[in-house]
């Protein structure tokens, strides 16, 4: 193929780049490492505040809780107030606590609660575990979810429309709309803004799963009202394989009394009076339930301390830089025949950080590429998920990611891997 864009191109970015001195804090081994929007990589940062903790573990035993550089007992809290920059929250607004699952079932669960006979709005191409954990919600308040789960669908299989959302919260009337920021299939970016307004108009509730683009995108959740947000620790924010996540919720809705109740979501200041009844910490701590998992935290500060320093408004600009600049490589191969498609949005604004190339063999040519060095994952039907995260990834390394996929539709070598026999990638 001749006119492939040349690798020049790629280093008068890179030249450019605010954030290229990242890279190297990074512990990447050969290759290209296009998957941390399932797991971000270690960095230098977070083995460091992790090893700190073991050291405060070593040395100070429980005194811990109080004595740490860090104390254990508010650490939760901490990470919380460095992580609400990078979504657009006040401190008390944000807690890191639990596993994204558990929050959305407290979270959910909470706003439940409040109404009889509930409807969620929900979408057909949401990460399954959101769903389970609504259903289970509302099994569990005797709610059939057949009846009160609905799912806006998709027109194409890859997108969801805003304006069929806000048609399916007239057809339904639903309580709550909870809605992924990002699709983690192709990377649609939803609008967070013109979703919580419209749902608001119709005294609806918005709540967004943001796994997919907390650490990549900038959001502005306390400056456009969303009432409550969830988020993985261990994706693009880098904190370790089944890190701590995070959660938000607007303060207009402190003191409503959290659906999973735990110890560790009591009022700090008497936590340790151990009354029998329960007290609500004032903030979103409440959501908290049990003791803060240290080792699962301790890398996300260092992580967090990464993307204080980056700011998330220069992540963000370097994300849309790359995966446009991925998006236009992927394009060039389809318009010389290769047999690979974009199904990620065109427009900057309604793509998160990863891109979706489709190729109808995409399980095999996941294979291929990652005998190659370059780490993508594999989302059926046909989906090749390639996430260029922008603290440790050059345009450079995305040329060779598009010029190794180039070379091996050429010569289809992904025919010499068997076909698919299920599972993740
Ligand atoms: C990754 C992801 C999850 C994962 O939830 P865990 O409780 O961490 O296993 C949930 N929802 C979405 C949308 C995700 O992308």
């Amino acid at each position: 193929m001749s006119d492939f864009p040349p690798r020049e191109a790629a280093r008068e970015f890179d030249r450019d780049d605010p954030l290229s001195q990242f890279a190297d804090r990074f512990e990447i081994s050969d290759g290209h490492y296009m998957d941390g929007n399932s797991l971000g990589p270690l960095s230098e940062d977070a083995e460091a505040t992790l090893e700190r903790v073991v050291d405060e573990w070593r040395e100070l035993g429980i005194r811990g809780w109080t004595d740490a550089d860090e104390p254990w007992f508010s650490y939760a809290e901490r990470l919380g107030s460095m992580t609400a920059p990078l979504v657009g929250a006040e401190t008390e607004e944000v807690v890191v606590a639990n596993s994204t699952t558990v929050n959305i079932h407290t979270l959910v669960g909470t706003f439940l609660d409040a109404v009889d006979s509930p409807t969620v709005l929900v979408d057909d191409l949401d990460f399954p575990t959101d769903h389970y954990a609504i259903r289970a919600q509302l099994r569990q308040r005797g709610y059939d979810p057949d009846e009160h789960l609905v799912a806006v669908e998709s027109r194409d299989g890859r997108t969801i429309e805003e304006d069929d959302v806000v048609v399916a919260m007239d057809a339904c009337d639903p309580d709550v709309v909870f809605l992924p920021s990002v699709l983690y299939r192709s990377g649609q970016l939803l609008d967070v803004e013109r979703i919580t307004e419209e749902a608001h108009d119709r005294g609806i509730l918005a709540g967004f799963d943001l796994a997919h683009s907390v650490g990549a995108v900038d959001h502005d959740l306390s400056g456009v009202g969303v009432d409550f947000a969830v988020w993985c620790g261990y994706k693009y924010l880098n904190g370790g394989p089944g890190a701590i996540a995070g959660l938000y919720v607007n303060r207009d809705h402190f003191g409503e009394t959290p659906a999973l109740a735990g110890w560790w979501g009591h009022d700090k200041e008497t936590q340790f009076d151990m009354n029998l009844a329960f007290t609500p910490a004032e903030d979103a701590g409440a959501w908290q339930i049990g003791t803060v998992p240290m080792l699962s935290a301790a890398p996300l500060e260092g992580s967090l301390r990464m993307f204080e320093e980056a700011g998330i408004e220069a992540v963000r600009e370097k994300s849309v830089s790359l995966t446009s600049y991925l998006v236009k490589l992927v394009d060039a191969l389809s318009e010389a025949g290769y047999d690979c498609e974009v199904g990620t949005p065109r427009d900057a604004d309604r793509r998160g950080g990863h891109v979706a190339v489709e190729h109808p063999e995409a399980y095999r040519v996941s294979l291929a590429l990652k005998e190659r060095d370059i780490v993508v994952d594999y989302r059926p039907p046909n989906v090749v998920r390639v996430c260029p995260a922008p603290l440790y990834t050059s345009h450079e390394d995305v040329w060779e990611v598009v010029d190794e996929l180039r070379a091996i539709l050429d010569e289809a070598t992904y025919e010499q891997f068997d076909r698919q026999d299920g599972g993740v990638t």
